[in-house]
């Protein structure tokens, strides 16, 4: 029996993969089981953004390894701090939880929204998504009716983009404002320039909390450190997950000066983990050292304008937008069919929200390793 039939037998069928098998992952190349390689424009759903088995990550989680790999937060260990203060530097926040995924991260913001508020509604944006728990699900705007009947009740979508509609939706109740600078699932929507600005003014104004969701967005993705750094705002809560181990599974909740946790008040057995946090720290270093920031920044800009250029004359190409390498081409119809072909000229793309076929690939990417990308995509698109 091969893989893929050994899986349907023993894993619930949650999920839609495209039939390949990855074994090995080097930049932004990985090879199948048949040894078959792609160019990777999905980098694990934004994760790799330092490129597969980064040498620099690999070896820090071999040493760390074989030092200590868990110790519980029963005690202290010295990653942890590390990246506490590695992140605290890079984000301007002021307190960090570590947790380890996205979705944790963000139950820990609404929790933590609600206890320094003593207020339990959030408002949140119709083509949200900020993970799957059930706090989570309840700020998520899809993939929740089958669940409505377990969420937080007190949850108000408004139209995302508009901060009029945000300052029209806070009242008495609201314990916070959570948003994605940029919608990753909901299809790479990005805002108008100046709404996080707008609602940071508004939620000032109004006395409630600001949570961005950097989880896709974060560490380099979008050309910034951090996609708020596109306008100057700080959040009073935010997020970061995905990209923050070099591919090791690792989430954060910072929170600005004046808002915390007391003690017993949450907690992870695994949260920042000896591993996890030498994985994050190597991370952020090779971000940082090999400004992949500004290269992100560079490859984006490369990539939007070309891609414009040479999807103009494929009918089925309604746009193509991006910051930084978070690009999104969206199409008339929907783009399962595109990434199967494109996967038949060794290229991985991803398609979100049905119709927009979604590239964040390794920021580690070479620009002719993106040219095929768009070559494919092309091919794809005929
Ligand atoms: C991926 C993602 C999450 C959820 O992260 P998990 O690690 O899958 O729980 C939450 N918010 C955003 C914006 C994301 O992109």
């Amino acid at each position: 029996m091969d893989v893929i039939e050994r899986e349907r037998k023993h894993i619930m069928q949650t999920y839609n993969r495209i039939g390949i098998v990855i074994v090995e992952g080097k930049g932004a190349v990985v090879r199948d089981i048949n040894g078959r390689e792609y160019v990777d424009c999905v980098a694990g759903i934004a994760v790799n953004n330092v490129g597969h088995c980064n040498p620099a990550v690999v070896n820090a989680i071999k040493e760390q390894a074989e030092r200590l790999i868990h110790a519980s937060n029963l005690y202290y260990t010295v990653p942890q701090v590390d990246l506490a203060e590695k992140l605290v530097e890079l984000t301007g926040m002021s307190s960090v939880f570590f947790c380890n995924s996205g979705a944790e991260s963000v139950e820990a913001a609404l929790k933590l929204a609600f206890k320094v508020t003593g207020k339990r509604k959030f408002i949140a944006a119709e083509g949200s998504f900020h993970g799957r728990t059930l706090g989570a699900l309840s700020i998520t705007h899809s993939y929740r009716s089958m669940f409505e009947q377990l969420l937080i009740k007190d949850v108000n979508f408004v139209p995302y983009g508009d901060a009029y509609a945000i300052e029209k939706a806070i009242d008495e109740e609201t314990a916070a404002v959570i948003l994605e600078p940029i919608q990753g699932e909901g299809g790479i929507v990005i805002p108008p320039d100046g709404y996080l600005r707008g609602v940071r003014e508004i939620c000032d104004d109004k006395n409630v909390l600001m949570i961005l969701d950097e989880i896709q967005t974060g560490l380099g993705r979008t050309g910034k450190w951090f996609c708020k750094d596109h306008e100057g705002v700080q959040p009073d809560i935010m997020t970061v997950a995905k990209a923050l181990g070099g591919g090791f599974p690792i989430g954060a909740m910072l929170a600005r000066d004046g808002i915390s946790f007391g003690r017993g008040e949450h907690a992870s057995t695994f949260g920042g983990n000896p591993l996890a946090c030498a994985a994050a720290l190597a991370a952020l270093r090779v971000i940082e050292n090999d400004d992949l920031v500004s290269r992100s920044m560079e490859l984006g800009e490369y990539f939007v304008r070309v891609a414009r250029d040479e999807l103009a004359s494929c009918e089925s190409v309604r746009e193509v937008r991006g910051r930084g390498l978070m690009i999104g081409i969206e199409l008339e119809e929907r783009c399962d069919k595109v990434v199967k072909r494109a996967l038949e000229h060794g290229v991985i793309l991803n398609c979100t929200a049905n119709t927009v076929i979604r590239l964040v690939p390794p920021l580690v990417i070479s620009r002719s390793q993106l040219d095929m990308a768009l070559n494919a995509l092309k091919h794809a698109l005929k």
